[in-house]
């Protein structure tokens, strides 16, 4: 055989993601699957009729770089409506493939070989592959381990002269916090005087419950000029599989992300992008997704309630945590195997959302579901009994 190069690894310690495993495992054993974080429900079908329109009408070669400007004005108007901030579509908005991508094109725009870039742990898994890819590295801020609410003295504490850059999520995968307006008061403060920025993934935007009010960076006075603000069409309007997303930062900061992106993706595909313009003329359809998805996580609780599954609180997002520890010992990973195998559920383990698995037994269940779904799940979890 010919010799061949070694494959000296980027990601030597990376395997397939735990959201792929779980779909692959649900789908071998006819599981419901509440693992990986997509809606099993279509989109409108205006949404799709109007990507129709746009392949029709020969919207099907490459768009400007930054993305096709009436959806960057749309993005610019909800910004405004949303957070009462002004946006510019052509300094300050670039659509992306997803807010994956969003993420990983905002750190090799900001991040130097040797940088320090802080995560709020337990966090989305692209977050610590995307900075090494990057070549910084990843200190890791423990959020609260009872409320998973931010603990700004110890990400002050973390923060040194080589910070780059700090990563928040808020509403939060996955554990469904919605940060209160303080605490991003606290963020700003923590910052202030710093040569970090912040990169601030908010694509649960639009998913908030009950009194609970998503504040954000873009609206922020302060955090607004040293942040880019992430979001996901994906989330906002059930189309997980389209992975288009946006970017919205100060126009200085957008030039240097854009430099990057241009090499990156360059653009990202056409007719989709008219379709959401056309789509989002009406701010209804992302401003009635917190009712939407209320109403589901009311469901799909209320039913966990019967179960010896013990719920944690859920302010926004489409995700809800849950304990075992009343059911069995084993480790989360184990737990979620054998949910899926032997109860017919999928979920997803805690412990892929840290670097060290943490010794609570913690699951996550995604209720974007037809209520026929989530029945389903409920019916055979309720199955489910407590340890003697
Ligand atoms: N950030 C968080 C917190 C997520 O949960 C996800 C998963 N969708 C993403 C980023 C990635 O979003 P996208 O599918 O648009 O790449
Ligand atoms: N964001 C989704 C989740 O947390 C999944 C994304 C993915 O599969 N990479 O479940």
């Amino acid at each position: 055989m010919a010799h061949l190069p070694s494959l000296h690894s980027r990601l030597p310690h990376v395997g397939t993601t735990i959201f792929s495993v779980m779909s692959a495992l649900a789908a071998e054993h006819r599981a419901v699957n509440l693992g990986q974080g997509f809606p099993d429900f279509d989109c409108d079908p205006a949404l799709v009729d109007a990507v129709h329109e746009a392949m029709k009408s020969g919207h099907n070669q490459y768009p400007p770089m930054p993305g096709v400007p009436l959806l960057r004005q749309r993005i610019a108007d909800k910004l405004a409506r949303q957070y009462g901030r002004a946006a510019d579509p052509d300094t300050e908005i670039t659509i992306t493939a997803g807010a994956t991508q969003a993420i990983l094109t905002a750190l090799l725009a900001l991040v130097h070989p040797g940088d320090e870039v802080i995560v709020l742990e337990p966090c989305y898994d692209s977050y610590g592959p995307a900075i090494d890819l990057a070549g910084g590295k990843t200190v890791r801020v423990a959020l609260d381990p009872i409320t998973f609410r931010p603990d700004f003295d110890r990400l002050r504490s973390a923060m040194t002269a080589k910070t780059r850059a700090v990563i928040v999520n808020s509403p939060h995968n996955p554990t469904g916090v919605v940060w209160r307006h303080d605490e991003w008061d606290a963020l700003a403060e923590c910052l202030r005087g710093t040569s970090a920025w912040l990169i601030s993934d908010e694509v649960y935007e639009h998913m908030v419950f009950d009194a609970h009010q998503h504040g954000g960076v873009w609206g922020h006075p302060e955090l607004a000029h040293r942040s880019l603000m992430i979001s996901s069409f994906g989330k906002s309007y059930h189309v997980t599989g389209w992975k288009l997303g946006f970017v919205a930062a100060p126009a200085a900061l957008t030039v240097e992300f854009r430099k990057v992106h241009q090499f990156n993706v360059f653009t990202v595909n056409t007719p989709m992008q008219y379709g959401l313009a056309a789509f989002m003329a009406n701010p209804h359809h992302h401003e009635n997704l917190s009712a939407f998805y209320q109403a589901k996580r009311d469901h799909f609780c209320a039913g966990l309630a019967q179960t010896p599954l013990r719920l944690l609180p859920c302010e926004g997002t489409y995700f809800v945590c849950a304990e075992y520890e009343a059911i069995s010992r084993t480790s989360d990973s184990e737990f979620c195997r054998w949910l899926t195998t032997d109860v017919g559920v999928a979920a997803i383990p805690l412990s892929a959302f840290y670097a060290q698995a943490p010794t609570r037994q913690r699951i996550r269940f995604c209720f974007a579901k037809q209520t026929a779904t989530l029945d389903l799940a409920l019916q055979r979890l309720r199955a489910l009994t407590p340890l003697k």
